[in-house]
């Protein structure tokens, strides 16, 4: 007889997993197969067909999605004393990426129904030292490109989109990632799709195409020797194993993203009967959203964390995603932010719970994590 538990082991869902078939780890045997396992023809494959399926004329392969903001942010010009907008309601990465180059970011909160960066309240915070809009797609929906565009049209200022959490999201039939400057992906293995660590910058813009070449390799110059650095650079290279893995994902994008619709709409139909639990509101000019989270919003007389042990017990892990950038410990003691500082992004990440979420996840499954979390409002309530 198994133990309590191990069965409790048996039932336990993870949260994220990654979606792998023969087809990735033939790729990846491929490239070990040869003596090619950095800077060979896998990366420019994988850049190729990337840039492609964004709609962008150039990609850069590059370490993780946080490098590759970082390069974007360098790409933008931005130095001690520039300010980038950009939104509290993120992973930390993207507004990291602003403190490497010295800049300053300048949070706007966010719209309470998308928990994207509030559009009507960005140029309020353009002054003479803003360079660059940094939106973030949060959760794969995303963000009010139109405007947004406009806006920095109108202001001449930089955009880098975040797309880390968005690959193939769409916006008025547009794929997100075609409209800024530079726009960022990442491919952690909880992403939509992954190349284990990795991440690409796609842009139109043959300079920032080149600066990026040159900035992940150590900052030597194409035409330059090995030993030969033009400028001061990092090593941000994808190695091939990694380009294998994005090469053979990026085959299956459309099957990955659609078994991941799937299991939202299943949580979706379950969850909105349940009293207590709120879905997230997709914007009606979405015309693709790409799950990456699927994240709940619990009535704010709930306790969250309560309601995370309870599902713990049941086999369900779950995560509050995210805490607001600006409460970080050490943004409060660099920047001295306080509570009440971004009050709609702080009371929404009071309240978010992500739950299990990928596309192997079956059906039985999100219906068991669905009657747990009712069983756990249930307690509560009662
Ligand atoms: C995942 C993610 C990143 C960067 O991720 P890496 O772990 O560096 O690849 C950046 N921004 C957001 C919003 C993310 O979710």
């Amino acid at each position: 007889m198994p133990t309590i538990a191990a069965m409790k082991e048996l039932r336990r869902i993870p949260l994220s997993g990654p979606d792998i078939t023969d087809l990735e780890i033939a790729l990846v045997n491929r490239v070990l197969r040869t003596p090619y396992l950095s800077m060979g023809p896998m990366i420019e494959e994988f850049e190729r067909a990337a840039a492609s399926f964004i709609g962008k004329k150039y990609a850069a392969a590059v370490s993780n999605g946080t490098s590759g903001l970082h390069l974007c942010v360098e790409a933008a010009g931005v130095g001690p004393g520039d300010e980038v907008i950009t939104t509290p309601f993120s992973f930390v990465a993207s507004a990291n990426c602003i403190l490497y180059e010295g800049g300053t970011p300048v949070f706007v909160d966010i719209d309470p129904e998308t928990l994207n960066i509030d559009v009507d309240r960005i140029e309020e915070k353009v002054t003479s030292r803003t360079k660059a809009i940094l939106p973030v797609h949060i959760f794969g929906q995303p963000c009010q490109m139109d405007r947004l565009m406009a806006i920095a049209q109108r202001r001449r200022l930089r955009v880098i989109e975040d797309a880390c959490e968005a690959m193939g999201a769409e916006f008025e039939g547009r794929r997100v990632g075609s409209f800024g400057d530079g726009a960022v992906f990442a491919f952690y293995p909880n992403k939509q799709m992954t190349t284990a660590e990795g991440g690409i910058i796609v842009t139109d813009d043959v300079e920032w195409f080149k600066l990026f070449r040159s900035l992940r390799n150590q900052g030597r110059d194409e035409n330059g020797t090995w030993l030969h650095h033009t400028r001061l650079g990092y090593n941000y290279r994808l190695d091939e194993i990694s380009s294998a893995l994005g090469v053979a994902q990026l085959q299956r994008i459309d099957e990955l993203l659609n078994k991941r619709e799937a299991v939202a709409g299943w949580y979706t139909d379950r969850l909105e009967q349940i009293e207590g639990v709120e879905t997230l509101r997709i914007d009606s000019k979405v015309s693709r959203m790409s799950w990456f989270v699927y994240v709940v919003m619990l009535s704010p007389e709930l306790d969250r964390n309560r309601v995370m042990g309870e599902l713990e017990e049941c086999g369900v892990p779950s995560r509050p995603y995210f805490t607001p950038i600006h409460l970080q410990p050490f943004y409060i003691d660099r920047f001295g932010f306080k509570p009440g500082d971004f009050p709609i992004t702080e009371a929404v990440a009071r309240r978010t719970l992500a739950l299990p979420f990928y596309g192997g996840l079956k059906e039985e499954e999100v219906e068991f994590v669905c009657r747990s979390l009712r069983a756990v409002i249930g307690r509560q309530c009662g």
